[in-house]
């Protein structure tokens, strides 16, 4: 007999969700985690800290931009970046706590240390063994730096030194058009940071529709970001109380270099999968360096298993959660499914942007036949009434069967309202189906069903 069903290696988002349902299907869990608190990147230096400051920033930002157009007084505007960071501390603590209570309430023993695979059905916890039938590996990401460039978390920061900053930056380089570096630009900026981004590509936010990044990057230019496209950065360098960072133009070539108080790295992440016993118990990897896993997450090893960041697909929190209850259903000899065709994704800056599916890109590039229906927010009442009408909606659908292929928003509350096509995918509907459905008034929502009426006999407030 094992000490456990199962035993899942890392307590993120995938790892302590698969926990929990391993659990909740009746079998015994635990789940490894050594960092003080569980919830992984995600709660700790990830999701959740960033939403916080963004939230934070936001409301100062509003306060200074529209609180007196609406006729509110509130005296001096001003902030306080301690109670910020402090405020930041606790939404963290909040969530983290969260979990804990979740797993004395599911019976998931939480296993504190870091975690090796031992071998085949045996886990080494420091000098403890800890007998397991099936083991998952949920041991996330790390942020991937440039060669040659020295993070100390001070100066030259990952996302997680940008998260507890002693001040906010006089000025700020960001290495990265990606969402790390838009959303954490965004709350420097926000804060008075001269805010500079230097992307390798010609457009910002690699994947996103490229209608919707090239407005995204328009938007946040007015909020006073600072653009540099086709920007390769060399190197960083300590200079004084800041660093230098040098970068070749890609069209016209020259090297230049450009200086900040704080420089954060943003250029992607990679998947931790070295240092615990994989390589000697036979698990084998993908060619990006990811676990390489079968349609039921199972590895190159019987009874290993791996979900999250540790494997290929989207770096996503909830791309890891859908995995860690796939993985514990199959586990379970149930059909544990995740249908990678309909993961939402979201950029939370202001306005927001989220998609699902297709883009026009993908689309032209597969050739498919396809229409689009959309939608400004400047026609939607609630929006106008709130000056949230910067952005819009946009719905791709397939010219012969009506279905709806993706869609694409960037205005207030993008990020909720992606979840109506979210369903409608998973139902197949077409953009009829959405059309017909009647949205209550006045809601953001309505800009939806309006883009979705725009795919077929046109939208009324346009
Ligand atoms: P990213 O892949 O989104 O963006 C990295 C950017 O850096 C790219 O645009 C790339 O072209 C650029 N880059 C790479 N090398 C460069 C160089 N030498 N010079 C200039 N630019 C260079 O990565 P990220 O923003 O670091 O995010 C990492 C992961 O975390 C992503 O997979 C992301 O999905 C996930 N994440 C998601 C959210 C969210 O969903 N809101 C938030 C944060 C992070």
């Amino acid at each position: 007999m094992s000490d456990y069903d199962v035993v899942v290696i890392g307590g993120g988002p995938g790892g302590y969700v698969s926990a929990i349902r391993a659990s909740q299907l009746g079998l015994k869990a635990a789940c490894v985690e050594g960092r003080g608190a569980l919830g992984g990147t995600c709660l700790n230096v990830g999701c959740i800290p960033s939403k916080a400051l963004l939230h934070a920033s936001h409301m100062y930002h509003e306060s200074v931009h529209n609180f007196g157009r609406m006729g509110l007084r509130t005296g001096a505007k001003a902030f306080d970046w301690k109670k910020m960071l402090a405020y930041k501390d606790g939404a963290i603590e909040d969530n983290t706590r969260g979990i804990e209570f979740l797993f004395k309430k599911n019976k998931v023993d939480w296993i504190k240390g870091w975690g090796r695979v031992h071998s085949k059905g045996k886990v080494a916890v420091g000098d403890k063994i800890i007998e397991a039938r099936d083991i998952v590996v949920a041991t996330g990401s790390e942020p991937s730096v440039l060669n040659g460039v020295e993070v100390d978390e001070e100066v030259v920061v990952t996302s997680t030194g940008a998260l507890r900053l002693s001040k906010v930056p006089k000025s700020l380089i960001v290495i990265g058009a990606g969402v790390i570096g838009l959303e954490l630009g965004s709350v420097f900026a926000r804060l008075g940071s001269e805010v500079t981004v230097l992307e390798y590509l010609d457009h910002a936010l690699p994947g996103m529709d490229g209608e919707i990044s090239k407005n995204a990057q328009r938007f946040l230019s007015k909020q006073g970001l600072k653009f540099k496209m086709g920007a390769e950065v060399r190197s960083v360098l300590r200079k004084g109380n800041g660093a230098e960072v040098e970068f070749k133009l890609r069209k016209g070539g020259g090297v230049h270099s450009v200086a900040a108080s704080t420089v954060l790295v943003a250029t992607g992440r990679r998947p931790v999968v070295k240092g615990f016993g994989l390589e000697e118990a036979g698990v084998e990897l993908s060619g990006s360096g990811a676990i390489k896993t079968d349609s039921r997450l199972g590895t190159s090893v019987p009874g290993i298993w791996a979900i999250g960041d540790a494997t290929d697909g989207p770096m996503l929190a909830h791309k890891a959660e859908d995995e860690g209850m796939a993985v514990a259903e199959s586990i379970a000899g149930k059909a544990g499914h995740v249908n990678y065709q309909v993961i939402p994704s979201v950029l939370y800056t202001h306005p927001e942007v989220a998609m699902v599916g297709k883009t026009e890109e993908q689309l032209k590039e597969e050739g498919k036949e396809y229409g689009s229906g959309k939608f400004s927010f400047m026609g939607n009442g609630r929006a106008k009434a709130v000056f949230a009408s910067n952005g819009f909606v946009k719905i791709l659908f397939d010219k012969s069967t009506d279905r709806v292929l993706g869609c694409h928003v960037i205005g207030p509350s993008a990020g909720e309202l992606i979840h109506e096509i979210c369903v409608a995918m998973e139902f197949g509907a077409a953009a009829e189906d959405l059309a017909l459905t009647c949205h209550a008034h006045p809601t953001f929502s309505e800009a939806m069903r309006e883009a979705a009426l725009a795919c077929g006999g046109g939208a009324i407030h346009a």
